[in-house]
């Protein structure tokens, strides 16, 4: 699927570090590529970062943004030119983080909606430290940590992830599909549906592990109150 003129490349692939693709426009201080393997900032995860080898040299990539045009790679460095063919690489470790928490956080919003009946209001993903918030009118101690209990067995049982595409009509019809689709516009045909088995079905566009037990386990690390119906929850994921 495309932003704009931008193949994403990460939708089908959430496992790919490298790829080449060619400069469609120069834009400021970035490119926009036919395809790109960076996630950009957006629903609530951080962007991928990483290096652009180009004729000039190599840039480092500060932050991949959706545009109008299709996604802009912020450059730090010299520019490349237009038309020409560049490699992307990807600073793995952290996005492989990104990957772990975004999951992670599927599954524990998953749990929390199953337990109390609360809904997902917000959510930040970065790779040392997430935050989600929760429709919640109390949350205590003793209740987060039964809640990230129950999460960790299920992370811990090798839960398989899988993604496949739908249509929209069909994909209206299962249950709570959308209720972390923040990220896929309603009017796109085709949405993609991410699938942690027997845990959560999602429409989202963000790159995911392949199998729970990649995860680890969460940490909470705080939480605090947010207003009476809301609930913050700070967590990491133990390595
Ligand atoms: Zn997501």
């Amino acid at each position: 699927m495309k932003h704009g003129k931008t193949e994403l490349l990460y939708l089908d692939d959430s496992y790919l570090r490298e790829f080449e693709a060619e400069v469609l426009e120069v834009q400021g201080d970035g490119v926009v590529l036919s395809a790109t393997a960076f996630h950009p900032t957006g629903g609530g995860l951080v962007s991928d970062t990483g290096t652009m080898e180009h004729s000039r040299g190599v840039s480092k990539v500060v932050e991949a943004k959706f545009v109008e045009g299709g996604v802009l790679h912020v450059l730090e460095g010299e520019l490349p030119e237009m038309g020409e063919r560049v490699k992307g690489v990807l600073d793995w470790e952290r996005r492989y983080r990104v990957m772990r928490m975004h999951t992670s956080l599927h599954a524990l919003s998953a749990v929390v909606s199953r337990e109390t009946g609360a809904l997902v209001t917000g959510n930040q993903v970065k790779p040392d430290v997430s935050r989600v918030d929760f429709s919640l009118e109390a949350l205590d101690r003793d209740l987060i940590r039964r809640l990230v209990d129950l999460t960790n067995s299920l992370l811990a049982e090798g839960r398989p992830v899988r993604v496949s595409w739908m249509p929209r009509e069909e994909a209206m019809k299962l249950p709570g599909i959308t209720k972390l689709a923040d990220r896929l516009p309603p009017e796109l045909p085709v949405w993609r549906i991410v699938e942690i088995e027997g845990i959560d079905l999602q429409a989202d566009g963000g790159p995911h592990v392949r199998n729970t037990a990649e995860i680890g386990r969460i940490e909470i690390v705080g939480f605090e109150s947010k207003g009476r119906r809301n609930k913050r929850v700070y967590f990491t994921l133990s390595d």
